[in-house]
This record gives structure tokens, sequence and C-alpha cells, in this order.
């Protein structure tokens, strides 16, 4: 959970930025499931009983695609075990000298649905678990008011294993040196989909400074393992958790992202 220093809120909590800079992802083609009045027509928070999808809607044509910077040949041949070995003992980049715990990352494997967030904040530096609290407790809401169970279905896992100091926004280096850990956790889950959380997650996995507000309403898609792996772009639960009006377009992102998984393979 990274923050601007100048812009969030003293716990910690990441601020998304607002609307103003101009997308610099290239696309193809985008198929815009949501608009913004449908997403100003929506519950103001998810519901936290499983939401009906809509079946009829259409299959989504993505893409702008991203693929990882960094593929790290020794990373890149590693087993789940040996992945997690490897993250646990991490000196890769200096984030390790102020860390207490790694964190690797929780979920079923395979896991059909894949969640990325930024980095750890400061509890889930202490548990060594991601989306711990607050924002992780609305993140199982999120999910499960779009029928997914976060235990069984859904492996959750941040850019950036280490916290940054003072939950900095980490730096080129450090992304680049972390990211190979990212792509071979998506290689070995194979998830159908990935929903990006947040600014930070965002910008580093599409290669963009463009905001959330720009990048949300369309299917990106991450490159792993030799295919395209849809990508939707939506806000951080923390963030959310602060601007009650944003939880109706992260309603709108979550009906899409669902509205995607139902229509790939
Ligand atoms: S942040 Fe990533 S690259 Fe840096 S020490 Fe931690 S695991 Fe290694």
């Amino acid at each position: 959970m990274l923050r601007d220093p100048a812009a969030g809120d003293p716990a910690g909590h990441p601020a998304e930025g607002g609307e103003e800079a101009a997308p610099v992802v290239k696309t193809e083609s985008v198929v815009a499931a949501e608009s913004e009045e449908s997403a100003l027509a929506a519950p103001a928070a998810p519901a936290p009983s499983p939401e009906p999808h809509d079946a009829a809607s259409p299959v989504l044509v993505a893409r702008s695609r991203a693929a990882p910077s960094a593929r790290d040949p020794v990373i890149a041949g590693l087993d789940w075990a040996g992945l997690a070995e490897a993250v646990s003992g991490c000196e890769a980049c200096g984030l390790c000298e102020g860390r207490r715990n790694t964190v690797f990352g929780t979920g079923p494997r395979p896991a059909p649905w894949m969640l990325v967030g930024e980095a750890p904040g400061h509890h889930e530096d202490l548990s060594g678990e991601p989306f711990v609290g607050d924002a992780g407790r609305l993140l199982d809401q999120m999910l499960l008011a779009i029928g997914v169970d976060r235990p069984s279905e859904a492996f959750i896992a941040n850019v950036m294993k280490c916290r940054p100091p003072a939950n900095r926004d980490p730096v080129p280096d450090e992304v680049a040196r972390c990211e190979p850990y990212l792509l071979r956790q998506v290689e070995l889950l194979r998830p159908r989909l990935i929903v990006v959380l947040g600014r930070f997650a965002a910008q580093s996995l599409l290669r963009t400074d463009a905001t959330v507000g720009s990048l949300r309403g369309r299917v990106h898609a991450y490159r792993a393992a030799g295919r395209d792996v849809p990508m939707v772009v939506t806000y951080h639960p923390a963030y959310l958790l602060r601007n009650l009006p944003d939880k109706a377009k992260a309603w709108a992102d979550l009906r899409l992202a669902r509205r995607t998984f139902d229509t790939v393979e």
C-alpha cells in the first residue's frame, strides 16, 4: 500500500491521482465496457453478496499489451517452492534492508483470478501477508460481489515483495529487479484474468505514467508464458476507503473483469 506522501493520508494509503495525465499506452482496439454514466448509476459500494453477471455482455476485444521488462533466466526456471525461497532470501535491491518480512502473496494454485497490488505496507510487512486490515476486508467484499471466493479462487500478490521505507514509491531499478518474481508467479499460476489494484501497480505493469482513471474501463493484456493474460485496472481498496464516490467506478471495473473472465478460455 503505497502513497505519495504529499497526497495520501497519514495511514500510508495510496493516492490514485487525478484524471489529468494523458495516457501513453498504445491501444490497438478498445471496447469500453462501462461508460462513466453507467458507473455512476451503480451502487455506491459493492454488495457483499454474489452479483449475477450479465451473460449477454459482448466478448471484449482488447488491447493495450504490456510485455514485462525484466525476465531473469534463473528466476524463469524456478518452480513454486524455489520461487518462494528465492523471494524470502532476496537481496537484489535495497528494499531488503528495511523489511521485516517479504510478502510473496497468498492464494490457491493454480489461480483463475490474480490480483496485483503495489507493495507491502506496514501491516503487510509485519505479517508477511498481502492486503490485511480494512483494505483487505474491502477487497474480499469486492470479490464476493462478483462471485469470486478469495481463498479458493484468487491469488493476491504485489508488484514489490518488500516494503519501501515510509511507503514511498519504488524506484524503477527496484521494480525491474523485483518484477521477474511477479512474472514467474503469473507463469506458474496461469490466471485467466489479472485485476490490477492502484496507480503504482498499473503504471508498473503497463509501462506508463497514465492515471488509473485513464487506464480503467478497458481490457489490457500482460504477456506471460507465451500468452496475453487479460488485465483490468481499478482503484486500490485503501484508496476507495477514503474516496467513497470512486467505489461506483470500482464496481464498474469489477463487472468488466467478471464479464471478461467469463469470455476467456
Ligand atoms: S523488493 Fe523484490 S527485488 Fe527488492 S529485495 Fe525485495 S524481493 Fe528482492
